[in-house]
This record gives structure tokens, C-alpha cells and sequence, in this order.
């Protein structure tokens, strides 16, 4: 039977250190706060922000709330960044995506300090983490270097398959399990023979988007399986872009959806909170 790599538990623990690493901050007199802005109220977004400000609120740091109107002009959003950009009491700030179509994400992007560029997003973060200087890191990618470390599961040398290429999942994947000394294969839709090259995977992560789409037949026996997907199904329940069951009967770790990918990626934006404080 294949080992649950428990998310909920272990994105816990990261919480409690960085809750005692905010007490002696705060004890040192450093007071840390995120702003976060949302534009428009799609209910998933309501949903990420008001669990991103119950996380902030349980490590115990500041967060300030900036809730826009859909019809916030881009000018109006750039003010608003750029007043935070200088505030010194705000120590990082995120724009919830995605924002309505007349605002260019980019652009916004661009705009956040990359000194306070918490969710990792700007071309600056990018970059520093592509050539291995200090930097944000986007935070599911990161999330999901710590739980495999602390599931015990070795990196160093491993074959690993990313599966997806988006920007901000499937490329800064692949640049942190090099960093770690993996060998790296990123696929895509375009990828042929696709069972082949993810079957090569000692370690399968998949961010497709696609519910349920990788199978027992995409993996090799014994491999790690690391699914990010977040999607409903036809009955409207929750599920990954792996097919948990059949996945589970050949693989050796896998993470479920939910309670596996999903909560690491608010306690490493907490954690890139803190360290938005060193800066
Ligand atoms: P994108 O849509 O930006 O990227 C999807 C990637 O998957 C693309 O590179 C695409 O290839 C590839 N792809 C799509 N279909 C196939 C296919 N049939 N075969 C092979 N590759 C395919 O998605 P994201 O990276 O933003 O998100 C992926 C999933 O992860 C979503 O379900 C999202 O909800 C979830 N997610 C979860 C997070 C979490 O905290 N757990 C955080 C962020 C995302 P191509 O480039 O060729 O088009």
C-alpha cells in the first residue's frame, strides 16, 4: 500500500516553527505584515484570501486586507502597489490571481517590490532562483520540495518528471529539483509518448489540470507521486489531476487532493512572510 504524504500534518508543523519564529520577531520588536489584494469577488479567490489571512493570523503576523471593485481600472491597482511599496510597515504584498481580463497580470506583477515579492511571481524572483541567487520562491513548487524532504524522501539523483510547464508551477518545479540534484524531465501537452517519459519518473509531479488524467499506466512501480491538481469532478468533489485509486496500487508515496499539495502552498507563503522581514 502505498504511503499518504500528509500535507495537512506537515504544513501543521511548519506553521507552529514559523509561529515561534514570529513570537521572537515580534519579541525583537519586528513586526511583520502582509497586504493582500483581491479585484472583484470570484468565490474560489474569497476563499485563497480569507485562508491566507486565517494563516497569517495563527503564525501571528499582521495582514491587511485590500478588497477592490471588479471595475478597478489597472491605473487604480498600480497606485494602490506602489503606495505599499513604500509603506515600510508592509512587508510583502500579494495580488490575488486571476484578476478580471481589462487588467494585465504581467504588468501588476512587475509592479510588486520584488522585495516584497512574497508570492514569487515577479521576472526578478524568477530569474534570482534560476541562476541560484537568494530570491522568493513561488510558494507550491516550494511547498512541495518540503514535503518530500520532510516525508524522508531522497531528491539527490533521483529521475524526476514534471509534468506541466506553467510559470508558475511546472518551470520553477523543475528549477528547484535541480537545485536539489535531481535529473529533470519537463513534459507538456506537446510531449509524444508521454507514458514513456513519465514512467522514467522516480518522482511524478503532476500540474496539469486535467482531473483524474494520469493512471496506474503512467507510473512506474514503486515511484513517488506528487499531484497538484486542484479540479471537480462530474459529481462536483474535489479531485487531483491523478487518479488517486489506480495511481495508489502502483506507486510508493502519494499525496492526496485535498490535504496534500494545497495546504504547503499557504504555509510557504507564510514562510516567505517571514523571511520578507531579513530583507
Ligand atoms: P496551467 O493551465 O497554467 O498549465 C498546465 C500545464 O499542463 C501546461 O504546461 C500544459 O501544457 C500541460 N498540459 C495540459 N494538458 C496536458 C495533457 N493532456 N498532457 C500533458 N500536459 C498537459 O496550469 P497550472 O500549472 O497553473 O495548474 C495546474 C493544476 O494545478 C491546476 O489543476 C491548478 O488548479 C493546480 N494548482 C494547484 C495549486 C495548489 O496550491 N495545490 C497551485 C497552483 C495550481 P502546454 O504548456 O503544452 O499547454
Amino acid at each position: 500500500m502505498a504511503m499518504i504524504i500528509d500535507g495537512k500534518t506537515i504544513s501543521g508543523q511548519i506553521k507552529d516553527e514559523l509561529k515561534e519564529k514570529a513570537a521572537r520577531k515580534r519579541e525583537a520588536g519586528v513586526n511583520i505584515t502582509l497586504a493582500v489584494i483581491q479585484v472583484g469577488a470570484d468565490p474560489a479567490s474569497s476563499v485563497y484570501v480569507r485562508n491566507k489571512k486565517k494563516g497569517c493570523e495563527y503564525i501571528g503576523i499582521g495582514s491587511e486586507a485590500y478588497e477592490l471593485p471588479e471595475q478597478t481600472t489597472q491605473e487604480e491597482l498600480l497606485r494602490l502597489i506602489d503606495e505599499l511599496n513604500h509603506k515600510e510597515e508592509i512587508n510583502g504584498i500579494l495580488v490575488q490571481l486571476p484578476l478580471p481580463s481589462h487588467i494585465d497580470e504581467d504588468t501588476v506583477i512587475r509592479a510588486i517590490d520584488p522585495k516584497k515579492d512574497v508570492d514569487g511571481f515577479h521576472p526578478q524572483s524568477v530569474g534570482a532562483l534560476c541562476i541560484g541567487q537568494p530570491g522568493f520562491v513561488s510558494c507550491t513548487p516550494a511547498g512541495i520540495i518540503q514535503l518530500l524532504k520532510r516525508s524522508g524522501i531522497t531528491i539527490e539523483g533521483k529521475e524526476c518528471v514534471v509534468l506541466g510547464r506553467s510559470n508558475i508551477v511546472g518551470k520553477p518545479m523543475a528549477i528547484l529539483l535541480l537545485r536539489e540534484n535531481a535529473t529533470v524531465t519537463i513534459a507538456h501537452s506537446r510531449t509524444q509518448n508521454l507514458k514513456e517519459v513519465t514512467k522514467r519518473a522516480d518522482i511524478l509531479i503532476v500540474a496539469i489540470g486535467k482531473p483524474k488524467m494520469i493512471t496506474a499506466d503512467y507510473i512506474k512501480e514503486g515511484a513517488v507521486v506528487i499531484d497538484v491538481g486542484i479540479n471537480r469532478d462530474e459529481s462536483g468533489k474535489l479531485c487531483g489531476d491523478v487518479d488517486f485509486e489506480s495511481a495508489a496500487s502502483v506507486c510508493s508515496a502519494i499525496t492526496p487532493v485535498p490535504g496534500g499539495v494545497g495546504p504547503m502552498t499557504i504555509a510557504m507563503l507564510l514562510n516567505n512572510c517571514m523571511e520578507s522581514a531579513d530583507l
